[in-house]
Formats: structure tokens, sequence, C-alpha cells
């Protein structure tokens, strides 16, 4: 979601080539036929007979012809006051006027015709002053398209730019500043970031003690849940520029030159440093290279991302350059763009919860007018599942709806109307969550969680939502030991089989066995992945010993192990797996039987919370 003015509705540079070549025709017009006859206003025309008596009378001081125009242009003083005459000739006339001009020797006879102005003032006049007035004329209009669009003008804000990336340039001064305090909830993103702007702040400081920040940031989640304003955020919060394209645009706007983009880009960063450069939706150009294996694949898509990958390594962090990209899809990004030096951090932008969700409505809220009365967590409430996006749109809708009705201020029916209509406009598979799923993926996270903490050797939780993830997931319970642990004991991968079946047995103890969901899925493959593994590559069980029936190729590539036994061995491994699995489900079962009141308790206020800490967790468990 941008707010940002796609440039293929403003071609760039166009207008500045038309706007000049369009200024100097006025200008050439205004020479040829309003600028003249202002400036001969001037020169007094007489009659011939008049400038015979001037002549008698000593008022002529020199005389030209001028033949282009067949007249005489002469300069006479009546009255001590010199001015510029021009007068017709008088046919056959020449050699009276001759001879009488004669007995005036005073006159001087010059070939040179006088006029009004000096050439230096006269060029001044006729062009340089159009040209200004034109030229500031423009820079006013630029200014204010620009400012309607929010500080974004195709081109940069220089003529020279002309022809460079067309990346939209902030200028720090010149931006609506975006704050961290404009981006609402999303606490964890900002603390990682707040480094980054203490960086641009302060750069000595690290580059005395040689600490090189990291070049890239990878903002991952989903659309609308404030990447973009993150990112400006940080370049708000630093003061710095921020340059923006969106990877979409690289790869639909420059055909045939998206490397050449890149490197533009990079000049114009690096001439700007510190900056930052914020890339939207990186995945368009930064998609795995031959991945589905395609024919010739994508060679100007491939250009663009080697080109992107080379720069990265060419500029220098401590210059303070620093690289944000947006995806919502990193599980398909080029593994060489994640590489140290490149976008090795990663920052998860999740969807709010009722905490976040409230403070985004109320940050909003402030840009209306609305009723002092309404209740924000009745609207948080409704909206579980909506990213900031969308609830920036509810706010918008219920203002249009409040002058739609001609009303002084927003109420809480107006927003309550706008949550239905821009919720069910989304038509979002995952929108909203609905209350009943809500509350089956509270109990199914709980369940986790519960027998996570009552199996003496698993780590307690750190934390659990019911807030949909990035990777598609409802809910989430996270817990201490993931990804850190080298060596597994048997009794911890047997607790971690029955932690994964606790989902799942807290909806069937519940709900009962018909309204199971498709919610386990992923805990069923990954409980089914161990239980298989502990059978052929741990050596975990008694049938079959020290005995490996599978293994891992390369880690490095798949984790998909490569199966090597006789089909009859092969239905055995599967019985076994099949009888780890279920006594495992067995003894959750068992487990959260035991603890239905604490079951019952930690959903309602996980239900309540949306989002709970470990802590939360143990101390509603305990009590
Ligand atoms: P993304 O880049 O993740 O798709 P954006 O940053 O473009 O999302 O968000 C679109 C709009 O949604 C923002 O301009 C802002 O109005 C609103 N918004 C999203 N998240 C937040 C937030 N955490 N706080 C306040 N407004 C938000
Ligand atoms: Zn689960």
């Amino acid at each position: 979601m941008h707010e940002v003015v796609d440039n293929k509705n403003n071609p760039p540079k166009k207008p500045f080539i038309f706007y000049a070549f369009f200024a100097v025709l006025i200008i050439m017009l205004l020479n040829i036929f309003v600028f003249p006859s202002m400036l001969k206003h001037s020169i007094v025309e007489v009659g011939y007979d008049q400038f015979l008596d001037m002549i008698d009378n000593g008022e002529v001081i020199e005389v030209s012809y001028d033949e282009y125009n067949g007249q005489f242009v002469f300069i006479g003083e009546t009255d001590g006051r010199k001015m510029i005459y021009q007068t017709g000739i008088w046919p056959d006339d020449g050699q009276r006027l001759l001879q009488q001009l004669r007995e005036h020797p005073e006159i001087a006879f010059k070939s040179e015709i006088p006029t009004q102005t000096n050439p230096l003032l006269s060029f001044i006049l006729t062009w340089i002053l159009p040209m200004a007035f034109f030229y500031i004329v423009g820079e006013i209009f630029y200014r204010q398209m620009r400012k309607k669009m929010g500080g974004q003008f195709p081109g940069g804000i220089n003529a020279m730019s002309f022809g460079q990336s067309g990346a939209k340039i902030y200028v720090a001064d010149e931006k609506t500043e975006v704050k961290f305090k404009d981006v609402a909830g999303q606490d964890e993103a900002k603390e990682s970031l707040m480094e980054i702007v203490d960086f641009l702040h302060e750069p000595e400081k690290y580059s005395e003690l040689g600490a090189k920040l990291p070049k890239g940031v990878l903002l991952v989640g989903s659309p609308g849940t404030g990447k973009t304003l993150l990112a400006k955020a940080v370049a708000g919060e630093a003061g710095v520029p921020f340059f923006s394209i969106s990877g979409s645009e690289f790869v639909e706007m420059f055909v045939g030159m998206g490397a050449a983009k890149v490197r533009d880009l990079f000049k114009q960063a690096n001439e700007k440093a510190p900056c930052i450069v914020f890339i939207d939706e990186i995945d368009a150009i930064g998609q795995k290279r031959n991945s589905g294996g395609r024919i010739g694949g994508n060679d100007e898509r491939e250009q663009t991302l080697n080109q992107l990958l080379t720069e990265m390594d060419g500029f220098d962090g401590r210059k303070g350059v620093i690289l944000l990209a947006a995806t919502n899809r990193p599980e398909i990004l080029d593994p060489a763009l994640l590489r140290p030096g490149r976008f090795d951090r990663r920052v998860p932008v999740e969807l709010p919860d009722l905490q976040g969700r409230k403070a985004i409505l109320q940050v909003h809220a402030k840009k209306i007018k609305v009723d002092d009365s309404i209740n924000w967590d009745i609207i948080a409430r409704a909206t579980a599942g909506a990213s900031g996006a969308e609830l920036a749109n509810i706010i918008n809708e219920a203002a249009l709806r409040a002058v739609k009705e001609n009303k002084k201020s927003v109420s809480q029916e107006d927003i309550e109307e706008s949550v239905e209509t821009v919720i069910a406009g989304a038509q979002r598979k995952n929108a909203v969550v609905s209350d009943k799923d809500k509350k089956i993926v509270a109990y199914h996270e709980i369940g986790h969680a519960l027998v996570a903490a009552m199996q003496s050797n698993s780590a307690p939780v750190t934390k659990i939502t019911i807030i949909p993830r990035t990777s598609g997931a409802l809910g989430y319970t996270m817990q201490v030991d993931e990804g850190e642990q080298l060596l597994m004991s048997k009794i911890e991968i047997l607790n971690k089989i029955t932690t994964l079946t606790g989902g799942r047995s807290a909806e069937e103890l519940i709900f009962g066995d018909d309204n199971i969901t498709t919610g386990a899925s992923n805990d069923i493959e990954q409980a089914t992945r161990l239980a298989r593994s502990m059978v052929t590559r741990f050596g975990m069980t008694d049938e079959f010993d020290m005995t490996a029936f599978e293994k891992v190729q390369n880690q490095y590539l798949s984790d998909e192990p490569v199966s090597n036994c006789a089909d009859d061995t092969a239905s055995r491994i599967d019985s076994r797996t099949i009888e780890i699995i279920k006594s495992a489900h067995k003894k959750a079962i068992e487990i959260l039987k035991e603890n239905e009141n604490q079951l019952h308790k930690l959903a309602a206020y996980l239900l309540e919370k949306e989002t709970i800490t470990g802590e939360e967790f143990m101390k509603i468990l305990n009590s």
C-alpha cells in the first residue's frame, strides 16, 4: 500500500524539456510580435513637412536612412529634449532635401539607425527577463506539485537528474517528516531500526570502533503492515534523504535497462549519503535465479539482480547509505541477496495485535474530528487480522461517511459501519479472523503452550499470539529454545513431538472430534518429520537400532532426506513413525485433560489480549 503517486501516471523527464521548449517558443513569438512595437512606441512619428521645418529650425542633430522600412530616422532636440523621430519619404524630393541638409552643416549623416534602447538592455528586456519569469513561475508550480504529491516528484528536484533512475527523491528538509511516533505499534521493528537511526546520527561513533552496520535490512511482512512507513520514519528520524523505488517498477518501467537504473540509483544515493534507499517489493527483482527451471529464465531480471548485488558489495557501508527493502515473501528471495554484507538483517513487521490496532486507529483518528466518546477497544476488537493500511482506510471511510451525513464529527457508529465496508470490500482471504476461528486458534495455541510447559524438559514459551503471521499461520507459539539447540536428546524430541500435537489435541478436547480444523497441518508435518528421523536417522528405536535409512544429501541445498531401504523396511519405518506420533498425541490429550481448567482460563485470556508473553502465561498457569 502506498500513498506514493505512481510514476506510470507521471512520465518523468518529459515535462521539463517540454516546458523549456514551450517557454522559448513563447518568448520568440513575443519578440516578433509584441516587444518591437512596445519598444518603438517611444519613437515619435512626424510628418515630412515637420521634418523639413525642424531642419530649418536647427532642431535636427543627426539623420539616418532606414532602407528596410523606407523612412528617415533622426534625432531631434525640441525644447532641450532629445528624442528619436521617424518620417516617411516624399518621392522625388531627394535633391531638395539634400540641399537643405547641406545648409545645416551641424547635422550629422549617420548610417546607423538610432534605437531607443541599447542592445544589451534590449537583450535583457526581451530574452533574459522573460526567461527568468518563466523559470520562477515553473519553479513555484513545481514546488506546489511536490507538496501535493507528498514530497515526491518524478525526476528529482534539479533538471540535471534528467534521465536518471527516476527514483523519487526526498529532500530531507522539504518532506513531510514521518517519525517513529507516526508508526503505531511495531515496537520490536522500531527498536531494531533505532540502531540505524543512531548510526546515521553519529557515524563517527561507529567508525571509530571499526564497527560496520548492516548495509541492508529486510523488512518482512504482509502488505499494509507499515513497512514503507517504517522506512520513511527511519529517514525522518535521522533527517537524511529518502530514496524509494519499487521492485516491480524496476521490472516494468525500465525494460532493458534495469541494470543501468540500479547503477544510477546507487550513484545518486552515494552522492546524497548519508541516506536511506528503500526498495519496495524486492521480490520482483530478487527472486531466486532460475527458479522453477523455466527455460531461458528472465535475463532482464537476472541482470538487474546481479547489478544490485554488485552495487551492494561495492559501496562502503561506513559512508551511510543504508538499504531497506520490503517483501512479504522472503522465502522466494535469491539466497545471494541474504548473504552477510547484503540483506543480512531481517526485521519482521507483523499484523498489529489488539493494542497495536488501537494505537493505529488512534494515530489516524488524530487527523480527523472524532467524538470524544468513541470506544476504541470495541473497534480494535472487531478488526482482528486487519492491517495498518486497512485500519487507516477504516478511519478515512468513517470520515467520508460523516461528511456525507453532514455531521460535525465522526461517531462510533460511523466507524463501526466503515469497519464493515472496508472489511467486506477487502475480501482478502484472511481479511479479518472471525470470532469462531479466533476461538479455535486461541485454544490451539494454548494447547501447544500448555503441553510444552507441562513437560519438564520442554522450554517454556516466550510468546503466544493469535494474530495471523506473514508465514500464513493463523497463530503462533514461540518456544525459547527454537533454533538454538545443537544436540537434542531423545526425550526432548519426544516432548517436542508431543508439544506439536498439543494444538490439535486442544481442538479435539474442546470442540469435539468432528470440529477439528486444517490449522494443524504444519504441526503434523513437523511432528512427522521428527518422528521419522528418530527412526531413520537418529537411531532412537529398538527395532532398527543404529541403522540409517535416510540421509540428508546436502543440508545447504535442501533438508529433504533421501530414502534408501527395501520396500518391506519402508513400511515398517512408517509403522514405527505412526506409533511415535500416536503415543505423543495421546500424551498431549492426557496433559490437557488434566489441566482443562487452566486451558480455558489461558485461552480466554489470549482471546482477550491476542498476544501474551511467556511471563503472563506462567502467571496465569500458576495462579
Ligand atoms: P507496506 O509498505 O507494509 O505495504 P505501508 O507502509 O505502505 O505498508 O502502509 C500503508 C499505510 O497504512 C501507511 O501509509 C499508514 O497510513 C498506514 N499504516 C500501516 N501501518 C501503520 C502503523 N503501524 N501505524 C500507523 N499507520 C500505519
Ligand atoms: Zn499448531
